[in-house]
């Protein structure tokens, strides 16, 4: 009984420490998926001042053809004026200059805005930029040690628990499978000690003859109250 109970309680500390292991890996996939996020947050920042600014300097072009045009417009109207025969006609000339002038002026003007615009928008562009350059080598840093400490936690997982596993095997059938399902309903813990007549797992009071028979080499008793599998600590 002493044997199968200390094999339990090896078992238990291993399993407890696989647990303790698989939390840290989780802790450790959790950063650096937040590791991602924080990158991609910055890399979307400056997608979209990028899309942006090249939505502006297509405007700005499509800008820049028309003002082409008008001036080419003045200029064949200008050309026209030394061959007018009648006042009337050149009158109308040009008016049409004139109002082909300013529409020219009205559309520099507004290439000047998409220039302050598109300025603006570089600037933010560049600080993000710099940004992300920053932040990406933080978490290009980071990762890779999360990688490094993820594989070593794979490899000291497969280990202990192939360790686990034979000892598990060691176990006869029936106790096995009642230590599996206590450490599945009872928090990972399935082996407690029992002490001053009570059970420290649930912390209630055992039935007299039960704590006294742990003292004896029976067979292996379980806690009425919660099931969990009891030991005594025996003063030497
Ligand atoms: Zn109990």
């Amino acid at each position: 009984m002493q044997e199968k109970m200390q094999l339990l309680k090896n078992l238990q500390g291993l399993d407890q420490e696989l647990n303790r292991m698989a939390l840290h890996r989780g802790k450790l996939e959790a950063e650096d998926a937040a590791l991602r996020g924080e990158r991609d947050r910055v890399q979307s920042m400056v997608d979209t001042l990028s899309e942006e600014i090249q939505r502006l300097q297509e405007q700005r072009r499509e800008l820049a053809q028309a003002l082409a045009l008008e001036q080419e417009n003045v200029r064949k109207a200008e050309g026209r004026l030394p061959s007018i025969q009648t006042q009337k006609e050149y009158l109308a000339v040009l008016k049409e200059i004139d109002t082909a002038k300013k529409t020219n002026k009205e559309i520099n003007d507004r290439i000047a805005e998409k220039d302050k615009e598109i300025a603006a928008l570089n600037q933010d562009c560049e600080e993000k930029s710099a940004e992300l350059a920053k932040v990406s080598e933080k978490v290009l840093g980071r990762q890779a040690e999360i990688a490094d400490a993820l594989g070593q936690s794979d490899q000291a997982l497969g280990e202990k628990g192939a360790q686990r596993d034979s000892m598990l095997e060691e176990l006869p059938i029936s106790l096995r499978k009642r230590y599996r399902q206590l450490m599945d309903r009872r928090g990972g813990i399935a082996v407690v000690e029992a002490r001053n007549g009570a059970c420290l797992g649930c912390n209630m009071h055992l039935p007299p003859q039960l704590f006294n028979s742990l003292f004896h080499n029976t067979e292996i008793q379980s806690c009425p109250h919660c099931h969990r599998l009891l030991f005594v600590e025996r003063v030497e």
